[in-house]
Order: structure tokens, then C-alpha cells, then sequence
């Protein structure tokens, strides 16, 4: 029986997100896939799996119950634990379940182990993007590692299990481990090397005495840690348990009170004496972290995409289903205007974070593909990840007042969103970091942004911006114009990246973004026919 008119009607509300194969219906997703030879099928079930409702659910509940940290036991006695809740513990067990953590470094996705755990990392961040913060850890602690051959054959039959195993244990007595990482200090972050932490050297081991202002997921069995030798500043591995099985000297002090990522504990930690192992030589810590940085630097472009395309899904499904006037927002023009200029933005960054993957994959064995991950890397994280806070906040607004409810998870996106930007290199740090690249090996960064240029100029003409950012580079004032650099060459990479998948939509891209009458909002440029397109393909039914 009815128990009355406001349950029964329906009120003109969207319904609930929910169900959806996250992989299939991402037209350029799988279109990236599919152009990398890719597995499609195993992609669509991994799709699925995060799109379900109860999986879309864990995400909520994970941060509705942030984590709680437990300095002391009611006698006193240390604890230093982190306790998460259920639904974070059931997103970890599910994300290296999908092997997250280390499939790009076994073997197991063949071709493209890059590519496919890109996909993987891009459609779970869209589930919950806390946890994964120590999945990515642990996948770019053993590139660090690669450095210490002994250390990395002791560690990695546990790192690259599929089994989530959280208990505090010595990392032998448990089947699957995760790596963490903590660099920066209260005096410096960016500037590594004011770090004051000290190691100690004890026989085969040291002792780290110091702190670290940001150290995120505490719970992690290891930690690669900068600190200050004799010979310099060194990178070491620090296990949340000391070779006699006792617990190391590892002190928690605080979880950061933090915007979002709320499902995430970032500590404040001292190190008394702790125990640690040498990773790469003594004095060679930034050389040695700068194996790591590179893919945390790329899964941040890669998640910060995943980010955008989970609010502009959600933004999609609401406009198909709500009248206003009489006739569906998504065929209102100035809302299809609007929609379709977000998808056409995550149409460049797809393809350009899939051919930043190639080519990470491919730049062992190519020194052409090698020069592009150097001179892109950094440029591709500042033009995605510094672009999500503004397309999750045009995707909330299209959902109307309810975006802006915590009801939704629209909010939390939001709140979410400005973090990869910053953690792993900021803004301009990024954009210096393509400085340096250029200049440490400028025959090459020319010659990248040469090839660029042409592949690019079969859509559009980018020789006169090509020229201009030359010139820049080469002028004197080139910090100073670091980011118009930065995000100049990315936006060209961007280009190219749609020209070489022979994307519809290069042309158009070249046309709005660098050609002339642009605007800062999305929606202000004209797509033309291509509107239709662009949202059926951003989200397919
Ligand atoms: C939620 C969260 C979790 C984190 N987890 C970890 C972790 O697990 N491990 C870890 O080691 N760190 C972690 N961090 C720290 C993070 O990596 C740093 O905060 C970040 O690298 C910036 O360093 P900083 O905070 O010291 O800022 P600073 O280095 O002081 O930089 C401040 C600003 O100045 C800019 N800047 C810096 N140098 C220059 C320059 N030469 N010219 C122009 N501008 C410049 C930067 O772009 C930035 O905008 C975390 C941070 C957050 C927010």
C-alpha cells in the first residue's frame, strides 16, 4: 500500500549512481585501451567492479569514518596504531586484489603492465581515492628499491602478493605488505635537502633520530625515509618492525586534520633510533627517491583523470534524467555547451596520460620515448591535476543544489580534488622541474617538443606557440614564465596525443584551447556539432 504522495512521486530527481561498468561506458577510456592492446574484457570486469553501487558505497563510508589514531593502550603503554574502518580496509583488499600496488612491475599485464594498471588506478580512485595513496606508495617504492637489489628480493615476494593482510605484524610473518614514504619535514618539503633528520650508521644497518611533517599511511609495513648521512642525504627503507620482531622506534604524534581524503591517515612522526636499511648509495637519496617520484608523479595525473571523469559521469547521469522547463537539461543548449566542453577536456587528458604510460613503458628501450617521460612527466601532472578542482566543480553545479549537499558525493570530490596538485611536487615546482629537464638535456627536450610540434600540426598549427615557448625557454626569463611553459607544452602534448589516436576532436581541442577567443569558464567555447558526440561518448548508456 502507498503511504502517501511524497514517497510515490518522483519528483523529477535523477536516480541514484550506481551499477555502471566504469570501464565500458568511458568512451575514450576504452578507446585508449583498445588503441594499446589492451585485455578490454578483464578491463570492463575491473570497470564493474568499482562501479557497482556497494562498491560506489564503500567509497562513502570510508570517509564518513575517518581513521583514528591510538597513541597509548589505557595503561600507557605505546600503541602508535592506526584503525581504519571496515570500508577502508575492504577498498585495499579490493585494489590489490586488481593489483595495483605492483602489476606494473611482475609481468602479469601483457602488453602494456603500465597501461592496464593505469586503467585499473583510474576506475578505483573513482570508487574512493584515499586508500590509494598506499597502493601508489607501494608501486613506486619498487622502482626506488630497483637500487638496492638485495633489499628489493628480500621485500618483493610479499609486496606482490594479491592478499591484503593489515595486521601489525613483522612484515615476514604476514602474506602481502604495503610501502609508504616519508620525505618531508617541517622546515622544508619541496627543498629535501634542508632536511635535518640523521642516520646513524650501526654495523649492516642505521638508526634514524628525527620527524617527519607528512608521512600518510602510517599503517604501511615500511617506509622509504630521507635522512642525512655522513656522505650526504640518503634514502633508507624503515620497517614498522625491527629484525628481532620487537616494534620499531617509530613514534606517531598526530593525523593531520586535512581538507579531504579523509578515508587517509597522514601522520606526524618522530624517529627515535629507529632501524633502517640503505637504499642506493650514501648521499644519492634524491637520485634514488627520483625513480619513485617519477610514477607517483604520473599516477597523480592518472587518478586526478579519474577524479574529474567519476564527477562528470555523475554530472551526465543527473542532466539525462531532470526537467527543467518542460525539457531535460541535457538538451538544454547552454547545459550541452557546458558538459560537452568538460568532456572534450577529459578527451585530451585521457589520451595524453595513456601516451605519457606508453611511453614510460617503452623508454627503456627508447631514448626518444625516455626524453618524453622526462621533459612530460611533470608538465602532464601540473596540467591535469591542477585542471580537477575546476571540472569536479563544474560537474557539482550541474547537479544543482544537490551537488553542493553532503548527500551526495559531489562534495567530496571537491574536497578531494586539489591534492594531487600539491603532494608530489606543487604547481610551480612541476613547472621548474620541466626547466630542469630542458636544461639538463636540451638537445633532446627540443627535440621532443619538435616531434610534438609535427604530430600535433595535423590537427593544428601549434609552430607560432611551439616558437614561442622556444624562445622562452631559452631567454633568461625562464623561471619566471615557468608555468605558461609548463602548461604550454603540456597543452600541446595534449594535441598530439588526440592527433595520434586520430581523435575527431583534435582539431576542435587546438582550436578552443590554443586558438583565438577563449574564455576561462567551460561552456564559453563552441563545439559546434560535436556536443552530441562528446557526452555520449563521456558517459555511454
Ligand atoms: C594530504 C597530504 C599527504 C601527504 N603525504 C606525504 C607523505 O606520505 N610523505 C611525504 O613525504 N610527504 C607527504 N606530503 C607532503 C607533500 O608532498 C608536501 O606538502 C609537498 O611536496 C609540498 O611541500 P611543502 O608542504 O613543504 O611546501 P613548500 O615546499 O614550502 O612549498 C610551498 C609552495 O611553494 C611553491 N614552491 C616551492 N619551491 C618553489 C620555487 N623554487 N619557486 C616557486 N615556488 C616554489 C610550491 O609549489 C608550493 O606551492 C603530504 C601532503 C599532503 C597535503
Amino acid at each position: 500500500m502507498s503511504s502517501g504522495l511524497l514517497e510515490d512521486a518522483s519528483f523529477n530527481q535523477s536516480p541514484a549512481f550506481g551499477d555502471v561498468d566504469l570501464f565500458s561506458a568511458d568512451r575514450p577510456l576504452a578507446d585508449a585501451a583498445a588503441r594499446a592492446g589492451l585485455d578490454l574484457a578483464d578491463l570492463s570486469a575491473c570497470g564493474k567492479d568499482y562501479g557497482a553501487a556497494a562498491t560506489l558505497d564503500l567509497g562513502r563510508v570510508a570517509n564518513e569514518n575517518p581513521p583514528k589514531l591510538h597513541l597509548v593502550d589505557g595503561k600507557g603503554n605505546r600503541l602508535d596504531l592506526v584503525e581504519f574502518h571496515p570500508a577502508y580496509h575492504a577498498m585495499m583488499a579490493r585494489s590489490i586484489g586488481h593489483g595495483i600496488h605492483a602489476s606494473a612491475h611482475d609481468g602479469s599485464d601483457r602488453p602494456g603492465p603500465m597501461s592496464t594498471r593505469a586503467v585499473r588506478l583510474y576506475l578505483a580512485t573513482q570508487a574512493e581515492s584515499g586508500h590509494m595513496c598506499p597502493i601508489t606508495m607501494t608501486h613506486a617504492c619498487i622502482g626506488a628499491l630497483r637500487s638496492e637489489s638485495a633489499l628489493l628480493a628480500k621485500w618483493l615476494p610479499r609486496i606482490q602478493t594479491r592478499t591484503y593482510d593489515p595486521r601489525p605484524l613483522p612484515w615476514w610473518e604476514k602474506n602481502g605488505v604495503t610501502l609508504g614514504m616519508g620525505m618531508t619535514e617541517r622546515q622544508g618539503g619541496t627543498d629535501v635537502r634542508a632536511n635535518i633528520t640523521r642516520a646513524v650508521a650501526h654495523g649492516d644497518h642505521v638508526e634514524i633520530t628525527g620527524h617527519k611533517w607528512f608521512m600518510s599511511a602510517p599503517m604501511c609495513d615500511a617506509f622509504l625515509v630521507l635522512a642525512q648521512a655522513e656522505g650526504g642525504l640518503t634514502c633508507y627503507l624503515m620497517p614498522r618492525y625491527r629484525p628481532d620482531g620487537s616494534k620499531n622506534q617509530i613514534r606517531f604524534q598526530r593525523l593531520k586534520d586535512k581538507l579531504g581524503n579523509k578515508s587517509n591517515a597522514s601522520s606526524e612522526v618522530e624517529f627515535h633510533g629507529a632501524y633502517a636499511e640503505r637504499v642506493g648509495a650514501e648521499g644519492a637519496g634524491v637520485r634514488t627517491i627520483i625513480e619513485m617520484v617519477n610514477l607517483t608523479r604520473l599516477d597523480c595525473a592518472i587518478a586526478s583523470a579519474g577524479q574529474s571523469r567519476i564527477a562528470l559521469s555523475q554530472a551526465l547521469s543527473h542532466i539525462r534524467n531532470r526537467s527543467v522547463f518542460q525539457k531535460r537539461l541535457a538538451d538544454q543548449p547552454s547545459m550541452r555547451a557546458t558538459v560537452a566542453d568538460l568532456a572534450l577536456e577529459l578527451e585530451a587528458q585521457v589520451a595524453l596520460v595513456f601516451r605519457l604510460c606508453r611511453a614510460s613503458e617503452r623508454a627503456h628501450d627508447d631514448a626518444a620515448e625516455a626524453a618524453y617521460v622526462r621533459l612530460l612527466t611533470p608538465a602532464v601532472k601540473f596540467l591535469v591535476c591542477k585542471s580537477t578542482p575546476q571540472l569536479v566543480y563544474e560537474s557539482l553545479e550541474c547537479l544543482g543544489g544537490n551537488g553542493y549537499t553532503e548527500d551526495l558525493p559531489l562534495a567530496r570530490y571537491f574536497r578531494e580534488s586539489p591534492l594531487n596538485a600539491i603532494w608530489e611536487g606543487s604547481g610551480n615546482v612541476m613547472a621548474l622541474d620541466v626547466l630542469r629537464a630542458a636544461g639538463r638535456h636540451p638537445d633532446q627536450a627540443m627535440a621532443t617538443v619538435s616531434a610534438l610540434a609535427r604530430t600535433a600540426a595535423a590537427a593544428f598549427d601549434v609552430r607560432p606557440l611551439a616558437g614561442t615557448l622556444a624562445m622562452v625557454l631559452q631567454s633568461g626569463d625562464a623561471e619566471r614564465r615557468a608555468r605558461f611553459l609548463c602548461e604550454g607544452l603540456a597543452k600541446i602534448a595534449a594535441l598530439a596525443a588526440l592527433a595520434e589516436a586520430k581523435s575527431e576532436f583534435a582539431t576542435l581541442y587546438g582550436d578552443t584551447r590554443l586558438g583565438g577567443e577563449r574564455f576561462a569558464q567551460f561552456g564559453t567555447a563552441d563545439l559546434g556539432d560535436a556536443e552530441t558526440k562528446l557526452m555520449d561518448r563521456a558517459l555511454a548508456t
